[in-house]
């Protein structure tokens, strides 16, 4: 649909987004996904396009766009690919976002230039196998001893940490302070401290990699604490924003595609003498799924308009998010139906969609999480 909000260098932006997907994407995206294996030098490849620096300034190698820039890559990448979206995601929106936003000059000079070329990944390393939804249960210690931290505890279902070159690692370094004794550390991967599992197996996302990280009186120096101490998650909780429009944006772009597969399926697929794009359920579940789709786009937008223009915007993007994952899961279940037996091969993209869908709704706070939130912004 035509978007007047969007200006020339939105649109020319979002266009150079597309057209790399449809040629390099979408036409591998079903085998990187069978293969289980995330493609590397594909953020490489986003790194010289300029697209992991869409939001970072430019003395870091940015190029100072906002989340309206942002929240398009999100979209058309999904399309193509959500594993992959995800992966670029998790590098950008959290982990080099981190840095940027609670990491000292130096810190910033260290890690940024090379997380934008794409030289160095980053994961966002919180959950832990007893700490999803609560973040107070949150048990990795971070334990002072002289100049250093010493960590120790285990983080689970980190995304990018199979191949990840330094990770934003939450851990506690007063445990009986709950979220506000918890700090951020920058950790490289090689440090003698760290082991990363192999990467686990999933229902959907298949070309992103997530393992499980154990810290072993892994020594950390100081100078790479990231924000106060005991108080720096609390901190980066205020700032990074940008992950729910990211999954907004997500839980369109996804959408889209399968809305997509479903509508070239129905266009097809001829039953009782007729393209079943002919039948009324069939057209009117297409125009639902369209229209579901528009309104968490207008909402996505929306949110990343209010975040460019400097305001507050929590409430906003919880919204967005909530709205925008259930609506991806809803389409993807409704394409899913549409396409028949030949959706439910594993070939087929339409399956692939609905495996993909379901951690939208999970990450980045799950929807009782986004409702808690909202809840508390109406007053209630
Ligand atoms: C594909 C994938 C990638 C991921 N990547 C990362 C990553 O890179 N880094 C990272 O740190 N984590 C990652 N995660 C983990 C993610 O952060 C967690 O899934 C998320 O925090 C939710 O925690 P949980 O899964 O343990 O669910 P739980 O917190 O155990 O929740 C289970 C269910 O209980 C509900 N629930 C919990 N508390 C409440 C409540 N108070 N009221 C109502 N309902 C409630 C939840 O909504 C949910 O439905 C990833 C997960 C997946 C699946």
């Amino acid at each position: 649909m035509i978007d007047p909000t969007l200006n020339d260098e939105e649109v020319q932006f979002r266009d150079s987004v597309r057209a790399f997907v449809d040629k390099e994407i979408l036409p591998n995206a079903t085998e990187w996904d069978l293969a289980e294996k995330y493609p590397r030098e594909l953020l490489s490849s986003f790194g010289e396009l300029g697209w992991l620096g869409v939001t970072f300034p430019e003395a870091f190698g940015g190029s100072g766009g906002g989340s309206v820039l942002y929240a398009l890559m999100c979209s058309e990448l999904a399309r193509g690919s959500a594993a992959i979206a995800l992966g670029m995601y998790v590098h950008t929106a959290l982990a080099s976002a981190a840095v940027l936003h609670l990491g000292s000059e130096q810190q910033k000079s260290d890690f940024l230039p090379g997380a934008m070329t794409g030289d160095k990944i980053g994961c966002w390393a919180y959950a832990e196998p007893g700490a999803g939804s609560d973040i107070s249960s949150v048990s990795t210690r971070a334990r002072r001893d002289g100049d250093d931290y010493v960590l120790s505890g285990s983080k689970m279902y980190i995304t990018n940490s199979p191949f990840a070159d330094f990770m934003v690692v939450v851990a506690s370094t007063e445990p009986d302070q709950g979220i506000k004794g918890l700090s951020l550390f920058i950790v490289q991967s090689d440090n003698p401290g760290v082991s990363v599992s192999a990467p686990l197996k999933k229902l959907g996302m298949g070309a992103s990699e997530m393992a499980e990280i154990v810290f072993d009186q892994c020594r950390v120096p100081e100078s790479d604490r990231l924000g106060p101490e005991s108080g720096g998650f609390f901190e980066a909780l205020k700032v990074l924003t940008l992950g729910r429009i990211a999954s907004a944006a997500f839980g369109v772009g996804l959408g889209r595609a399968a809305l997509e597969t479903a509508w070239a399926y129905c266009s097809e697929r001829v039953q009782f003498g007729k393209p079943i794009i002919k039948q009324q359920f069939v057209r009117f579940t297409l125009a639902e799924m369209a229209t579901r789709l528009e309104a968490a786009w207008q909402l996505t937008m929306h949110t990343a308009r209010v975040a460019d223009a400097g305001h507050r915007h929590d409430q906003e993007a919880s919204m967005a998010k909530l709205f925008a994952s259930e609506t991806c899961t809803w389409v993807c279940e409704r394409a899913l139906h549409l396409c028949g037996a030949q959706g439910y091969m594993r070939e087929s993209a339409a399956q692939r969609f609905y495996r993909d869908c379901k951690v939208l709704e999970l990450g980045e706070g799950t929807s009782e999480i986004q409702r808690e939130t909202i809840a508390r912004y109406l007053g209630a």
